[in-house]
């Protein structure tokens, strides 16, 4: 990352048709700032996978580009980009059948030999880090050597969040990390990335359905309607208009406004 602040991530005029002709995103454009935690909200269906996508190179846009400090994202810069971006995955994208210990160090095996990563031979400083980290995120030592599978949920997600810490990643791209999660423990996640990101400087891009999740843990909230950014602002402004224009009138947004808009709610609307 270069100055605190300065333009990170890119989106200038991004277009992606899918094969089938589906339009899943048209002319989204929005600079996201290095350090910021930033939500990409929306229904189902609104683009947010699909624009999570463009950044690591997994779908191409077919429409305008995609920087990351500075450098497009393309086929030729993918690789060397990839290894500055952690992942975090809604199902966590962990291997189940293994431990702790050998999937948050995977998360750098890319910097490690290939014969040492096929082998699990593992540096001690690299074991020393994965233990570092799973301290951050608040996990015990005994946790190292139980399998994944055994684990709740929470716990699996502070393991993948880990695993993306373990990259020293300077962007992390965070896919819906609360959607498998009771309410407590989702928010203790999205807590969780927020603080670790924050610690190490880390630019974050977070896909969430919840407008109540977003309000209270994003910097700046981008809204997706259809493919498009029908909303670009900091959470305070994220109001019932906003609310309305992205979801409807329904009754999801209703009872997402009542906590943060008690005169919205005293008024009879
Ligand atoms: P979200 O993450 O907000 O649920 P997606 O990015 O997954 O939205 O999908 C955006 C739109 O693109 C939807 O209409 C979806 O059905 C469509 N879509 C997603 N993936 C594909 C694909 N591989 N081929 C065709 N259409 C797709």
């Amino acid at each position: 990352m270069t100055a605190a602040h300065a333009t990170y991530l890119r989106f200038e005029n991004v277009g992606l048709v899918y094969p089938d002709g589906t339009a899943a995103l048209s002319e989204v454009t929005f600079d996201v700032p290095g350090g910021q935690f930033c939500v990409v909200l929306g229904p189902s269906g609104s683009g947010k996978s699909t624009l999570l996508r463009t950044v690591n190179g997994l779908s191409a846009p077919t429409d305008g580009r995609v920087t990351i400090g500075g450098t497009p994202v393309d086929r030729a810069s993918v690789r060397r980009l990839r290894p500055a971006i952690g992942m975090i995955h809604q199902h966590f994208g962990l291997v189940a059948r293994a431990s702790v210990a050998h999937n948050v160090i995977a998360g750098a095996v890319a910097t490690l030999p290939f014969w040492r990563a096929l082998m699990g031979v593992y540096p001690r400083a690299l074991t020393d880090k994965a233990c570092r980290l799973l301290a951050a995120v608040g996990l015990q030592p005994e946790h190292l050597v139980r399998r994944v599978g055994a684990l709740s949920g929470g716990q699996q997600q502070r393991v993948g969040i880990a695993r993306a810490l373990m990259q020293d990643p300077t962007l992390i791209l965070a896919d819906e990390p609360a959607a498998s999660l009771d309410p407590g423990v989702a928010r203790d996640i999205l807590r969780l990335i927020r603080r670790e990101a924050a610690t190490r400087g880390v630019t974050v891009l977070c896909t969430l359905h919840q407008v109540e999740l977003a309000r209270e843990f994003a910097d700046r909230i981008v809204a997706l309607q259809l493919g498009r950014v029908a909303f670009d602002g900091p959470p305070a402004r994220f109001d019932r208009a906003a609310v309305e224009r992205i979801y409807g009138s329904g009754a999801t947004a209703a009872s997402d406004l009542e906590p943060a808009y008690p005169a919205l709610r005293m008024s009879g609307s």
